[in-house]
């Protein structure tokens, strides 16, 4: 796995009001070494009528908005976190055809764009729509590179009974459906805040997207979480602030906790033995919200985590290794 982001190309061009223009692009390095392009609009935004100056009134001018990108390249289970600071007021992100509303934060207007398991590598260009305060809208582009992840095969045994009564396909589609019925909203909010936790220690089991045999059969699907196995009873902390929004028993993933952080990005935990908070609870990072365990479709103690952005889900470790560039 690349550690920290090596940018080879630098571009970025930006447009408004669909006058396209090509201005200059900076790429500095973070705190952590990881590198951030950002595009500038250096043209004033919007018509610029003459003023109505009220006596003692200074009038404002607008911060021109700036798109911040989190890494230029990005793997496939990976996500981008795309920001635009100065005077927006709100927005929309398209990439691979997708779009996905601005959300307000601390300093600027985020979100995690996802790049599913199967979405194509290359070139693709970030898009993004914003709305201006003076009533126009901003157009600012970028091109982000997905990078193709090499995916390993695991394979499981179940039991007959395990598999009659836990593998219907039925009973895999519900509890799918009911997660994604959660992780495609987007509550307008910024939960989060700081690193993604590692939300418990012990040994990787199970790689996210790995692909599957059960008992003999053809690889298939992707593995939609990370598995990290520890005994029964060790506590399970939250990898970020957030909405408790889902705290109950579900036949596949066993005890789960789901925790909504905000701008369209979820995180999951489950077959846990126990569970220490209830939906509507908020919580912070690092707080307990519940216990490894082997319930659900399960051979053993461990910790299935999942992380979800706008439905999508993704590989949680690009959260905590950088190669999501944040
Ligand atoms: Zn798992």
């Amino acid at each position: 796995m690349a550690g920290g982001s090596r940018i080879s190309r630098r571009r970025a061009l930006a447009a408004l009001a669909g006058m396209a223009l090509v201005v200059g692009s900076g790429c500095s390095a973070g705190a952590d070494g990881t590198a951030e392009v950002t595009t500038r609009l250096v043209t004033p935004v919007g018509p610029s009528p003459t003023p109505t100056l009220a006596p003692g009134v200074s009038p404002t001018p607008l911060v021109p908005p700036e798109l911040v990108l989190s890494t230029l390249e990005v793997y496939q289970a990976g996500a981008v976190l795309v920001s635009v600071t100065g005077d927006v007021i709100g927005g929309q992100v398209e990439f691979l055809g997708r779009r996905y509303p601005l959300t307000k934060g601390s300093q600027s207007q985020y979100t995690f764009v996802p790049v599913d398991s199967e979405d194509p590598p290359g070139a693709h260009e970030v898009v993004v729509d914003v709305r201006l305060p003076n009533g126009t809208r901003g157009k600012l582009q970028a091109t982000v590179t997905v990078l193709p992840t090499a995916w390993t095969v695991d394979y499981l045994a179940f039991s007959d009974e395990q598999t009659a009564t836990l593998l219907d396909p039925q009973v895999v589609a519900d509890e799918l459906a009911l997660l994604r019925s959660l992780y495609v909203k987007v509550t307008p909010v910024k939960f989060w805040s700081g690193p993604w936790l590692i939300p418990v220690n012990g040994a990787l089991t199970a790689r996210f997207g790995e692909q599957r045999s059960i008992n003999g059969s053809a690889p298939s699907g992707h593995h939609g979480g990370t598995d990290i196995a520890a005994e029964e009873g060790t506590p399970v902390v939250a990898t970020n602030a957030g909405m408790v929004v889902l705290a109950r028993e579900l036949k596949v993933r066993g005890n789960m906790v789901v925790i909504d952080h905000g701008g369209g990005l979820y995180s999951g935990y489950a077959h846990l033995s126990s569970i220490a908070v209830a939906e509507g609870e908020r919580v912070e990072a690092g707080q307990v919200i519940g216990a490894v365990g082997n319930t659900g479709l399960s051979t053993g103690a461990h910790l299935h985590w999942e992380m979800a952005a706008h439905g999508i889900l993704l590989d949680a470790l690009r959260f905590v290794d950088g190669t999501n560039g944040f």
